[in-house]
């Protein structure tokens, strides 16, 4: 019912004076007021999203009344998975906008600048909108539309065949941002091929492995609003995983008295928010972490119960001690020689942190004991050798308070993670493919998919089918020329299919460009950690969904998107189904409807069936007379769980406990030759899973491996550490791994409100570096790293670490002559240049002449010019305001889009982690006469031998017992255990 709105003073006097248009006069003072009646609205109330009415913004001062419907769906511009609430003109079926879904249980209606701009990628003008098969030799920039059926015959004939060949390692699919929740998993599997690739070993590998080697679990999930003391090795106000609902929940945190450290070389939004900004030297972290917890030990600020407990510290001892007897105390005195070197004065040196704010930050940290809340993603654990360590010397402070899964504490992520039950789950596959997980690294934690194109060159196999989808290596990985060259090979990748929504770098190297959704076109469920609690997300086709409430139903996504744009759900059923259409090769009876018995299985099916065994979410539904699914349509997101604690403490069930035994010396419970738990003080629990069933401060493991250095939480000095650096020679290392707050890695180009907001990525310097060197802001330097140089503008600033340079890897999008318009928001032309081992060069658009290159085009040993070459990159033209559709796209008054700087860097696989540690060791000068802003120049047969160099750091498999890797450490797409053995 309309409520009234009566005019202020200040409104009166200004419509009188005709300051403003005379809102009240012709309504006798009275607006009408389309909300709820009473308190003031934030949201529409959900009685109302069928039919909302709103003012048209355009139409203002007069009032026209337009009703929407509004559809719920989750955001998928980074990793958070936020709630959005979509709002259809029902007049023509169109999103007009995007705003918070308030019954998201992660975002709690909030967003982002990058959630709302979703409405600028589904308007994109530049989007793709049919499928394209290459025409011309790959790279060429010739496509031509083919039709989803012909698409479709030709994969599913080549997998087909592949499988019934026994390549199955031929067949993989490379991921940048999954979005979804084993989605992908089910599809691999029941091809039965080891195919899983993805991103993490450029992104957090590092880190995961830090906190797995303690625990299993592989990353954090902190319970910032109830913390007292909060510790950042990232800039979660304004980046990094989940940082929408993180920021909200550490102000909240700060608001209830909180106190917050940043560690961090520049200082970022989050570190200007924090009561101690710790400025590291990049690398440095784990030495702070240590002095800090050496403070912790010394002043007996540790928590005894929980050390006591849940730390296998008899191992240790029995290990390392041996004539000790195995008591606490004995520990602890063991625990004082070991770190005894770390005195905050040797971490000053090594982070340039003043040892008295260490001290004070440890006692802090000892104060607020279980209600520590700690976080460290990328920053320090993706950019160094050894960057792993940092998380797990971080995790060292919570396990040292006993914070690990209490109320204001850090718990293992898994516990606020959802698993959702599938139909017809297939098997784990009998396959171990070598080019993800490579016998040199078998404590990697992901694929080392960023060495993809070096184990290519180095004749280690091939791909006969590749997907990639969201995911751009060209422009986003280290080492992208290499990517070049080895997508440019037919010999080393048969079939390139690219999955996008729109125009990249990687793409234009691809065979087919199949468009699909964007977030509000498509299916997907989502579950993170975002605080303490489960919850679920349902990311849905909103327009599907409208037109099945209006009563047009379609029967596929791609009828309510527009052109012919896919949803993946649905294209990997059709592929699978005709990969094996006479369920010959056991593929077809995993995509049988769980409801219709012999027919092809349905995408609301599946949601139907995994949203009924969602714990409490039929109950939920029925409350409002709705089905489990008919619920997630409605509200988008379910809360499975309001807190998730203390789950290690879950008592072991009566019936589990049958058959069990239990080692009276350790408190291990086995069942069946396997550890289901262990007894603390009396009470079988679950504990964590690992294989002392217990925070793995000491680790066997690391000895089992190769490593028993690092049989502790240790401190490794990075590849940049200054011990490295050559001063006099303008030597710097450079942070590149830093997010801007408005930017997507690669997915943001077609969003204009982004690119307005962000376009241009200069070199951090600090002042007293500038003056040296005679710098000032807007000089053009010269970046030279290993494999070449990138050409940048300077920024002198006072917010970044004297001695240190970074630079945002967000910006540097680029297109060349031949390339469709896409992304011009972002993407400035180039020309890009290859210069072969008998110095002829070619031209961008004569890049895909492979044969002219020296590569491959047959089956043959690698010769040397097939290991690299020497490439150049020049911009033509910069962004520049262009005609279309969209008045907005000859309104752009930016003419700077950044400079790619990632194509500049070697790769650098940390021997275990298998992180690549992005930092680099570079040389700063003032531009040569001959640069131009943009110039990148990288010579790949220097970044092949880097990476040799690297190789021979590793420690290969076999461990014990022949095995790959260790069984109990987790590993993506797992295959069954048989194949965890590389001797039988
Ligand atoms: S934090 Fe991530 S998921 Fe949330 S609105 Fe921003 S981009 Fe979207």
């Amino acid at each position: 019912m309309p409520t009234t709105n009566s005019p202020t003073l200040i409104e009166k006097i200004a419509e009188k004076l005709r300051l403003i248009p005379n809102l009240h006069g012709d309504l006798g003072g009275e607006v009408p007021r389309l909300t709820e009646p009473g308190n003031l609205t934030n949201y529409p109330p959900p009685e109302q999203w069928d039919d909302w009415v709103e003012y048209e913004a355009k139409s203002w001062p007069r009032r026209h009344a337009k009703h929407y419907m509004i559809v719920p769906t989750t955001c998928f511009n980074c990793e958070a998975g936020c709630g959005l609430l979509s709002y259809i003109d029902k007049s023509t079926m169109q999103v007009r906008k995007f705003e918070g879904n308030p019954y998201h249980p992660g975002s709690r209606g909030r967003n982002c600048a990058k959630g709302p701009a979703t409405i600028n990628q589904i308007n994109d003008t530049d989007r793709i909108l049919y499928p394209l098969k290459r025409e011309g030799r790959r790279g060429d920039g010739r496509w031509a539309r083919v039709s989803w059926n012909n698409v479709l015959d030709d994969i599913a004939s080549r997998i087909r065949t592949a499988l019934q060949e026994k390549r199955n390692n031929e067949v993989v699919y490379h991921v940048g941002r999954p979005g979804h929740e084993g989605y992908m998993d089910r599809i691999l599997q029941s091809w039965g091929v080891d195919g899983h690739n993805s991103h993490t070993n450029i992104c957090s590998a590092g880190a995961r492995f830090g906190y797995a080697i303690w625990q299993m679990y592989d990353r954090p999930s902190p319970d910032h609003a109830n913390a007292n003391f909060i510790l950042l090795i990232s800039a979660h106000l304004e980046s990094g995983h989940y940082f929408n609902p993180h920021a909200q929940r550490i102000i909240e945190g700060m608001m209830n008295g909180a106190k917050l450290a940043v560690m961090d070389p520049r200082l970022s939004n989050t570190a200007s928010m924090a009561d101690y900004w710790m400025p590291t030297y990049p690398g440095s972290e784990a030495a702070v972490l240590l002095a800090i917890a050496k403070v912790i030990i010394d002043e007996s600020l540790y928590n005894r119960a929980y050390l006591c407990d849940w730390v296998n510290w008899q191992q240790y001892l029995q290990h390392e001690h041996p004539n000790d007897e195995v008591t606490f105390d004995n520990f602890i005195l063991a625990l004082k020689a070991a770190y005894k070197e770390y005195t905050p004065e040797f971490a000053e040196k090594e982070s340039g942190v003043p040892a008295k704010t260490i001290v004070e930050v440890a006692r802090q940290i000892g104060r607020a004991g279980t209600r520590f809340a700690t976080h460290n993603w990328r920053s320090a654990g993706s950019g160094n050798l050894g960057g792993w360590a940092v998380a797990r010397c971080l995790h060292f402070l919570n396990v040292l308070t006993g914070s690990v899964g209490t109320v204001g504490g850090t718990s293992p992520s898994a516990w606020s993670k959802f698993k959702p039950t599938v139909p017809h789950k297939p098997p784990a596959q009998k396959f171990w493919n070598e080019l993800h997980f490579p016998n040199e690294y078998p404590l990697a934690h992901y694929e080392m998919s960023f060495l993809l194109p070096h184990f290519l060159k180095e004749g280690r196999g091939k791909l006969d089918t590749y997907f990639t989808r969201v995911f751009n290596p060209v422009w986003t990985y280290p080492d992208g020329f290499s990517w070049i060259e080895a997508l440019s090979d037919e010999s080393k990748i048969g079939l390139h299919t690219a999955l996008t929504p729109t125009w990249n770098e990687t793409a234009y190297f691809a065979d087919y460009v199949l468009p699909m959704g964007h977030a509000s076109e498509r299916h997907d469920i989502i579950s993170y950690e975002t605080h303490s609690g489960l919850w679920i997300a349902f990311r849905q086709p909103v327009l599907r969904e409208a037109r099945r409430k209006m009563g047009q139903p379609v029967q596929f996504t791609y009828e309510s998107n527009p052109g012919e744009v896919w949803e993946e759900d649905e294209f990997w059923i059709e592929l699978s189904w005709r990969i094996d259409p006479d369920g010959s090769l056991g593929i077809k009876k995993h995509f049988i409807s769980p409801y219709r018995p012999g027919e092809k299985i349905t995408i609301d099916e599946y949601y139907q069936y995994i949203f009924e065994r969602t714990s409490g979410l039929p109950e939920k539904a029925a409350e409002h007379g709705l089905s489990p699914l008919e619920y997630m349509r409605k509200f988008g997101a379910f809360e499975v769980e309001q807190t998730s604690y203390n789950k290690h403490l879950r008592p072991i069930a009566a019936a589990d406990l049958q058959g069990t035994d239990t080692d009276s010396a350790t408190g291990l419970i086995k069942k069946a030759g396997k550890n289901i738990g262990v007894m603390v003080n009396g009470a079988a629990c679950e504990g964590f899973p690992t294989p002392s069933r217990k925070q793995e401060f000491f680790s066997p493991t690391m000895i089992e491996w190769g490593w028993p250095e690092y049989k502790i939480p240790t401190y490794i000095k990075s590849h940049i550490h200054p011990d490295t650096l050559d001063r006099s020679k303008g030597e710097f290392p450079l942070v590149p791994t830093f997010r801007l707050p408005t930017l997507i890695h690669s997915r943001s180009g077609n969003a204009k409100w982004l690119y307005e907001i962000s376009n241009r990525n200069p070199i951090w310097m600090h002042t007293s570096d500038a003056k040296k060197l005679g710098i000032q802001t807007g000089d053009l330097l010269r970046v030279t790293t290993d494999i070449g140089y990138f050409v940048d503008r300077v920024w002198v600033t006072e917010g970044i670490k004297p001695g240190v340079v970074a630079c945002s890897h967000h910006l540097g999008r680029w297109r060349r002559p031949q390339d469709a318009p896409g992304n011009r928001w972002a993407t400035s032309l180039v020309e890009v240049k290859a210069v072969n081992s008998n110095q002829s060069s070619v031209t961008s658009d004569q890049l895909s002449v492979t044969s002219a290159l020296g590569f491959r085009t047959s089956d043959q040993r690698p010769r040397t010019s097939d290991l690299g070459q020497q490439w150049h990159m020049k911009t033509l033209d910069t962004i520049r305001p262009y005609k279309s559709s969209d008045p907005d796209s000859s309104r752009i008054f930016w003419g700077d889009g950044g400079v790619h700087q990632n194509i500049t860097f070697p790769v650098h696989p940390d021997p275990i982690s298998g992180m690549h540690c992005w930092h680099q060791k570079v040389r700063i000068e003032k531009a040569h006469p001959e640069d131009r802003y943009g110039d990148v120049f990288v010579d790949t047969q220097k970044s092949f031998a880097i990476y040799q160099e690297w190789l021979k750091m590793t420690r290969p498999a076999p461990g014990p017992k022949g095995l790959r890797r260790p069984l109990w450490l987790n590993r993506p797409l797992r295959p069954v255990d048989e194949m965890f053995y590389l001797e039988k």
